[in-house]
């Protein structure tokens, strides 16, 4: 496990910033941290990344403990803030060896050469950090939160502010990097989960509502909500019969929503159900569920 958080709330002032917050990341997973503006994000990965301390609870990282070990800890990670702090007036190639320097790292100029290449900035290396485009700069804020070799990465909002190839580039840049390292990335972009990571932890008011492999989170969205009106009464429980039915909601009078947990259709068997029981459907619609609004749903 290279991330154990247990138990950690963090109060600012009179204020919860986060709630009794627990979850784990497994070596070499690329986790997405997913929650809406204010939920948290931040404020725990500066947890993580010993920057500010838990009012309550522990994190472990590669078993290290960020309250009595912060210095071990912060060799374990790099770490990309969410507004990517970087000096503007330093060149690219100075900046990158700078920080390598703070970290006494030996064979400072190939490992920055290195670092130019993995990030694909050998064409912006002599140029000052305050001439790149925000895409470029990333690339250098992520050169910089690698360049000591650490097992976890922690990203802070990456993507936020690009343009759609830059995107691309960096989300690709995140893949590659992911195949090394442990890598836990913030966002509020559903499809950013989608597109990049293993699993996903979704944060709500400083509490977790979801923690699942991105999978069974799709699998999870694919259920379909079927909203039906009937011309008279009809019992929950005789709803709930209909094959494939998994929950069954009164909207109002003899409106009712269906939900089933998989991808079939059952209009057929919802017509079927009213005609052995001597109803009119009224009106009957289908809605298909994404990961968008299983989001939506989690975090309203
Ligand atoms: P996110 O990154 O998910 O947008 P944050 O962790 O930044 O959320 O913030 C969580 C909550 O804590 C917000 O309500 C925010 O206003 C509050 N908060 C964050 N930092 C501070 C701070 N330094 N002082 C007071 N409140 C803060
Ligand atoms: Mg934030």
């Amino acid at each position: 496990m290279s991330i154990i958080v247990n138990n950690v709330t963090k109060l600012y002032g009179a204020q919860k910033a986060l709630n009794n917050v627990s979850f784990n990341v497994n070596s070499g997973e690329i986790v997405g941290f997913l929650g809406p503006n204010g939920a948290g994000k931040s404020t725990m990965m500066k947890i993580i990344t010993c920057f500010i301390p838990p009012t309550e609870g522990n994190v472990k990282v590669c078993g290290f403990d960020i309250n009595e070990q912060s210095i071990e800890v912060r060799k374990q990670i790099g770490y990309l803030p969410e507004h990517n702090p970087l000096y503007l007036d330093m060149y690219v190639k100075e900046f990158l060896e700078f920080t390598g320097g703070l970290y006494k790292i030996k064979n400072l100029k190939s490992r920055v050469k290195e670092m130019i290449e993995l990030t694909g900035l050998q064409a912006e290396q002599k140029k000052k950090i305050g001439a790149l485009s925000k895409g470029y700069r990333q690339r250098v804020g992520l050169a910089q939160a690698i360049i000591h070799d650490p097992k976890v990465l922690i990203m802070d909002e990456p993507t936020t502010g690009l343009d759609p190839n830059q995107l691309e580039e960096i989300r690709g840049l995140i893949k590659t990097l992911g195949k090394e390292k442990t890598v836990m990335l913030s966002t509020h972009i559903m499809q950013e989960v989608e597109a990049v990571c293993h699993k996903v932890i979704i944060i709500n008011k400083g509490e977790i509502v979801a923690d699942e492999s991105t999978q069974a989170l799709q699998k999870n969205s694919n259920k379909q909500i079927f909203t039906v009106e009937f011309d008279k009464t009809v019992s929950k429980t005789a709803l709930k019969s209909i094959e494939g039915v998994t929950e069954v909601k009164q909207m109002e009078g003899n409106i009712w929503q269906l939900t089933t947990s998989f991808e079939k259709d059952i209009r057929k068997e919802i017509f079927d159900f009213a005609v052995q029981n001597k109803l009119s459907v009224l009106t009957l619609n289908k809605e298909e569920q994404k990961l968008e609004d299983v989001f939506k749903q989690l975090t309203k």
